[in-house]
């Protein structure tokens, strides 16, 4: 089994994955339903992180295997968080994750004035009461998990009062939190959740979508359900915070002449090491600028890991991978890197590019001379064939590939040895010319004109392989090279303070860095190997006079290392 195969699986995962699909499948086989229809319900007031990619990739896999339909829904209940630069950002990225709705775009406030008449359905039916009590009355009021609560003293008020006081709540009468609309149910209940939740508030707010047209606003709770049924969703899956509401879910859907009857089933959030997967906490990282915006290539956003050049089949792989739980846990962060990685060196093309230069003047290389050497595009794949990489007189290799007076294991360039060029030539370093501080400067350099293409017809081996560019042809650029945003797994430890483990290494620019040719014409969105080093892709903040390139993730997982030199 390649590592790829490999199910990313939390402990008690076994003999539970994927209990959505059993049910799914179970409901189909059954003919208790006959078609599947999901929806993915965001929440426009934020951009999208890895955790809703496992939601996505969840929603939109089932109905994709089902031959069913998934939904995008805007969940916009709530006007004084919500942007229209949220709603647009988290379609471009459902679209780039490679998912599409069809025409099943849907907004919660497209059911607002449904919804309200449902709210009066309650009422009139004497499930629902005006509720006069102040925020923190109700909360008194609401008892705790060892003692019931109290009825409020506007409980027992006349259906049709209640009825009036609402329709007049809705005509702006009244301030924000002077009165709510609350479900009657049952104050004793062992789920709060079930004591008398409020399903309407007053929040005299402008509507990003519905404008001044309302001044009163159903909650979640009493939004999510009812809106399941209107889209005649089949399987409503959502994060394990929101079992203890499945009762009210039901209660909902019971009392209300809804369409349908949706039923709600819960998973395990995906929570990541070395970093955070909550939109208010990736929003203060924004807002105090502790990163460069939503889509800095270090955040856990979609639009961050796009911009990093990771792509969008290796986070669908990931969330395929890591299965379905019922039980929270933290995933290694590792693992989703494993993901990239396997699929970048699968299908990212291979380019050189020298970060930290070193000049090397190849002394029996005529002066005016130079030549296309070809290069494989990717071993890996033979139809991304191949392109020419030019050779001359004057190179850069990287400082790292020369030490002057090397210990037994280093196998690179030192004075008298010989190496390879990768596809160009093997050389031997003569000499290494310093400045007056005695740092090296140049080095130079002999090549055997017989090992063109990399190899010697004598048959005789080096120890290493060298990237190198042409001084001549080469293509300046700046690299952002990143580590984890955080320095520890849990960053504030779950309950401290998460801003004190940011990492303020977590960025580091390199400037002079010299690239191939072929680099100068790199797609946005197109991750390419930069041999030896890593991977890399065009940021969007290159420009035609400077090339700027993301670090994407290296060749091999250094981060264990990084953290034991502590
Ligand atoms: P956050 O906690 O980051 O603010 P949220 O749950 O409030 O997230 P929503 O916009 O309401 O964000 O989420 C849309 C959907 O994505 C919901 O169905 C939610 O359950 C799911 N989701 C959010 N975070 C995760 C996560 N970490 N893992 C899996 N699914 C998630
Ligand atoms: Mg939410």
């Amino acid at each position: 089994m390649s590592p790829s195969d490999t199910p990313i699986t939390t402990e008690d995962d076994e003999g539970s994955r994927d209990f959505i699909r059993d049910i799914v499948h179970e409901d189909l086989n059954s003919g208790r339903k006959s078609s599947v229809v999901t929806r993915f319900p965001p929440e426009p007031n934020g951009y999208l992180h890895i955790g809703h990619a496992k939601s996505i990739v969840l929603n939109f896999g089932i109905a994709e295997e089902f031959g069913g339909r998934c939904h995008l829904r805007f969940d916009d209940t709530n006007p004084a968080k919500e942007e229209q630069e949220y709603i647009d950002a988290i379609q471009e990225d459902v679209r780039w994750l490679g998912f599409n709705w069809g025409d099943h775009l849907y907004y919660t406030s497209d059911y607002f004035e449904q919804l309200y008449v449902w709210a009066q359905h309650l009422i009139t039916e004497g499930l629902a009461y005006v509720d006069d009590l102040t925020a923190d009355e109700i909360r008194e009021h609401r008892g705790t998990l060892t003692e019931s609560g109290t009825n409020s003293p506007y409980r027992d008020r006349a259906p049709e009062e209640s009825l009036d006081l609402f329709q007049r709540m809705r005509a702006g009468e009244f301030e924000n939190g002077a009165k709510v609309l609350r479900a009657k149910i049952d104050m004793s209940s062992g789920n709060i959740n079930l004591r008398d939740p409020v399903i309407y508030r007053i929040l005299h707010a402008e509507h990003p979508r519905t404008g001044k047209d309302w001044c009163i606003y159903p909650n979640y709770d009493f939004a999510h359900g009812q809106s399941d049924a209107i889209e005649e969703i089949t399987h409503s899956i959502c994060t394990l915070e929101f079992e203890d509401h499945r009762p009210l879910y039901d209660w909902l859907i019971k009392n209300l002449p809804v369409p349908s009857e949706p039923h709600q089933y819960e998973f395990a959030r995906l929570n990541l090491t070395y970093t955070v997967l909550s939109k208010r906490r990736l929003m203060q990282l924004v807002n105090e600028g502790h990163v460069e915006g939503w889509d800095d290539p270090r955040m856990p956003t979609i639009s961050g890991y796009r911009r990093r050049g990771y792509p969008a089949a290796a986070i669908r792989d990931f969330a395929g991978r890591i299965g379905v739980s019922k039980s929270n846990a933290t995933l290694e962060v590792q693992a989703l890197e494993a993901c990239v990685r396997d699929h970048l060196n699968t299908h990212a093309e291979r380019r050189m590019a020298v970060l930290n230069p070193l000049k090397v003047v190849i002394e029996n290389y005529p002066e005016d001379q130079s030549e296309e050497l070809d290069a494989l595009n990717n071993p890996n794949d033979e139809t991304a064939g191949k392109r020419k990489v030019p050779f001359s007189r004057e190179l850069y290799i990287e400082r790292d590939d020369f030490m002057e007076d090397p210990p037994k294991k280093f196998f690179r360039l030192a004075p008298g040895r010989e190496v390879r060029l990768r596809y160009a030539y093997f050389v031997t370093c003569t000499e290494a010319i310093k400045d007056d501080n005695g740092e090296i400067v140049e080095l130079r350099c002999t090549y055997d004109p017989e090992t063109k293409g990399g190899n010697a017809p004598d048959g005789r081996k080096v120890k290493a392989t060298l990237h190198w560019v042409s001084t001549a042809h080469a293509v300046g650029a700046r690299i952002h090279q990143y580590e984890h945003l955080f320095t520890e797994e849990i960053p504030g430890g779950g309950a401290g303070d998460f801003l004190e483990d940011i990492n303020s290494n977590s960025l580091s620019i390199l400037t002079g860095c010299k690239l191939e040719p072929a680099l100068q014409n790199a797609k946005h969105g197109e991750t390419v190997q930069f041999e030896r080093l890593g991977y890399f892709c065009l940021d969007k903040t290159a420009t035609s006079d400077e090339l700027v390139f993301n670090q994407t993730i290296g060749l091999r997982d250094n981060w264990a290392k990084v953290k034991a030199k502590g």
